[in-house]
């Protein structure tokens, strides 16, 4: 006995729609794309009860005609490919021919549509597709459709919906990816018959602050590539801008929002040492390929995209984030008008790539109009923690000695003056100074991770640190585990001052140690970094410099710093002011509150 029967189409149509149209928000997802496919420049979407009772888009695109407004609502009829083979020369956001079917096979659907060039519309009125009415009518350019009672014949789908609330916010974000990358198309969009959006016709940075607020102005800057290979052009937020919540990313491949897990990575990881662990930076990227390197077709939302070579643009991502950052040193108080410029002109999409390294002014000060001059360090506490840094910028072929003591350089002008703040004595834990017009609190803790960190890091990427030879070496004993990742490291924890040498599975002899520090307990601070360094690698598998300058660091600061004179005061907020990222501890907590005069006038207002 035969048993395998073909579905009858509703019954087809109605398990495509389960993938497609999950919630209101996808049936609004499919109805934008198809009006921006139509090359509409005017887009309206109204909303009664989020989506429950009516979803209607009305735009002023190209319509149809009699007989496609019928043939619309056909599973696998689409105007927009005709071969398997023009999926890869996709320009437009449909290609699968299944939205409109699916959504007619659980809703009611009214279309209204009409062709600027004929001059009647077309009403059509289905119900589960099943049509109701086809006729002539008068209708304006574009087309209308509007979806009633979404789910009828679905009520697991209905009992599945969540509060009005989160239905619509899920709208809303529908919205907004599409409206974030058509920025010259204008969007309306009302909730129960209050307008809660209306976008006109801007630039991308405007439409982003139309669509979240004006808070964004000041803080979005822009990335930008051109090569032959990848284009990458849109914003990032600051660091500061960064939230618990992933909501303020988009990425756009091919003017199509998309989720690509490595591509985010590619963003997210440049911001590692800049914002608190867990919290997500805002972007708006928008990648252009051609279109034959990029599959689309691999989930029916079309939300995924594969790449041909994602490594490639990997790499030329995560160096136009850097670039752009690198460029901003992440100070609130500055809006750069930098427009970073990438050269990568001339290389192919097969070529291999190597990432630009970013090479950031060690010296930058943003408090400062003379940014461009060497410091000088002047008291004995900065030279002891780090007077280093300072020369650190000079070519590496300086000699080490000249590198710790920096007295040759006494002739050239310093960047910051100390005696320019003033500095109060809060608290052991914290310091508050007043710079230029703004009163400034910094966490003493946090501010000294943040200063041996980068100190560290110089260390291990351009200067060692000069080693003091010990003339009667003593001898470690580390746990078995401990003595494997020091063997693992023993050429870095060199070049940090700590010269080991093993002499057994467990032991190590101490034949140096950082000329700035005679007579540590080597013993103790191998141990206590070790552990960190372990927790470092594992948790955040970050890149093994930045974790060994990072754990190091942190066992520093594990022992308090007395810091009560004035001078000393003065001498540890200049080296806070000179670090590249003084706002963020290693650690990812944050180092300083900034009240401007402007913030002070206003709390009193
Ligand atoms: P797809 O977008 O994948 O082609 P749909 O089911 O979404 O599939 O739409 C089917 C077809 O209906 C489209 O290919 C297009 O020709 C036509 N269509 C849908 N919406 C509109 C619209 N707003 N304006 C003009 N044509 C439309
Ligand atoms: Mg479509």
């Amino acid at each position: 006995m035969n048993t395998i029967l073909l579905l009858p189409d509703l019954v087809a149509n109605q398990i495509a729609a389960g993938e497609v149209i999950q919630r209101p928000a996808s049936a609004v997802k499919e109805l934008l794309e198809n009006a921006i496919d139509a090359g509409a420049t005017k887009i309206q979407l109204i909303i009664k009860d989020a989506g429950r009772t009516l979803i209607q888009v009305v735009d002023n695109g190209k319509g149809m005609g009699f007989t496609d407004a019928r043939m619309c609502f056909e599973r696998h009829a689409t105007s927009k490919i005709a071969t398997a083979d023009d999926l890869y020369r996709l320009t437009t956001k449909g290609f699968r021919g299944e939205a409109l079917a699916s959504i007619a096979a659980i809703a009611h659907v009214e279309l209204k549509t009409k062709r600027p060039e004929e001059e009647t519309g077309t009403l059509l009125v289905t119900e589960g597709s099943q049509v109701k009415e086809h006729t002539p009518t008068a209708t304006q350019d574009g087309t209308s459709i509007s979806i009633k009672n979404l789910f009828f014949n679905v009520p697991a789908r209905r009992n599945f919906l969540k509060s009005d609330a989160i239905e619509l916010g899920h709208i809303e974000e529908e919205l907004n990816r599409i409206s974030l990358i058509h920025c010259d198309v204008e969007f309306s969009f009302f909730n129960n018959g209050k307008l809660m959006q209306q976008l006109p016709p801007s630039n991308q940075k405007q439409r982003i602050i139309n669509v979240f607020g004006t808070h964004f102005k000041e803080k979005l800057f822009s990335v930008e590539l051109n090569t032959e290979a990848v284009k990458i052009t849109g914003f990032i937020a600051k660091p500061e801008n960064a939230k618990k919540k992933k909501n303020e990313q988009y990425l756009f491949v091919n003017h199509r929002f998309v989720k690509h897990y490595l591509l985010t990575h590619a963003i997210e990881s440049t911001y590692k040492e800049l914002i608190p662990e867990g919290h997500k930076p805002a972007f708006f990227i928008e990648i252009t390929v051609p279109p034959a390197t990029i599959d689309v077709n691999i989930s029916p939302t079309k939300i995924d995209i594969k790449f041909q070579d994602d490594r490639m643009i990997y790499a030329f991502l995560n160096a136009s984030v850097k670039k752009t950052l690198g460029t901003l040193s992440l100070i609130p108080q500055i809006d750069f008008n930098y427009d970073p410029q990438y050269d990568f002109s001339g290389i192919k999409p097969k070529d291999e790539v190597k990432p630009p390294t970013l090479t950031l002014n060690p010296n930058y000060n943003p408090y400062s109009s003379k940014t461009e001059k060497k410091t000088t360090p002047s008291d004995s506490w900065e030279q002891f923690l780090s007077g280093l840094k300072n020369e650190t910028i000079t070519p590496p072929s300086v000699e080490p000695e000249k590198i710790v003591f920096a007295e040759e350089s006494k002739d050239t002008e310093e960047v910051i003056d100390e005696t320019q703040f003033k500095c109060l004595f809060f608290s052991e834990a914290y310091l508050l100074f007043i710079w230029k017009d703004s009163l400034q609190i910094i966490d003493v803790k946090s501010a000294r991770e943040r200063i041996l960190f980068e100190h560290f890091l110089n260390a291990l990427e351009k200067a060692p640190i000069v080693i003091q030879q010990s003339i009667f070496p003593e001898t470690i004993t580390l746990s078995a585990s401990a003595a494997e990742i020091v063997n693992d490291i023993l050429p870095e924890l060199r070049t940090l001052g700590y010269e080991l040498e093993q002499m057994d599975r467990t032991s190590f002899a101490v034949n140096g140690t950082p000329i700035e520090e005679e007579n540590c307990e080597v013993q103790q601070v191998i141990e206590q970094f070790v552990e960190m360094y372990k927790t470092h690698q594992f948790l955040h598998k970050t890149d093994k410099n930045s974790a060994i300058a990072k754990s190091l660091a942190k066992q520093k600061c594990s022992s308090k710093l007395q810091i009560t004179s004035e001078p000393e005061q003065q001498a540890f907020i200049k080296q806070w002011l000179q670090c590249t990222v003084p706002q963020i501890s290693p650690s990812g907590k944050k180092v300083a509150k900034i009240f401007t005069a402007d913030e002070i006038r206003k709390i009193f207002e």
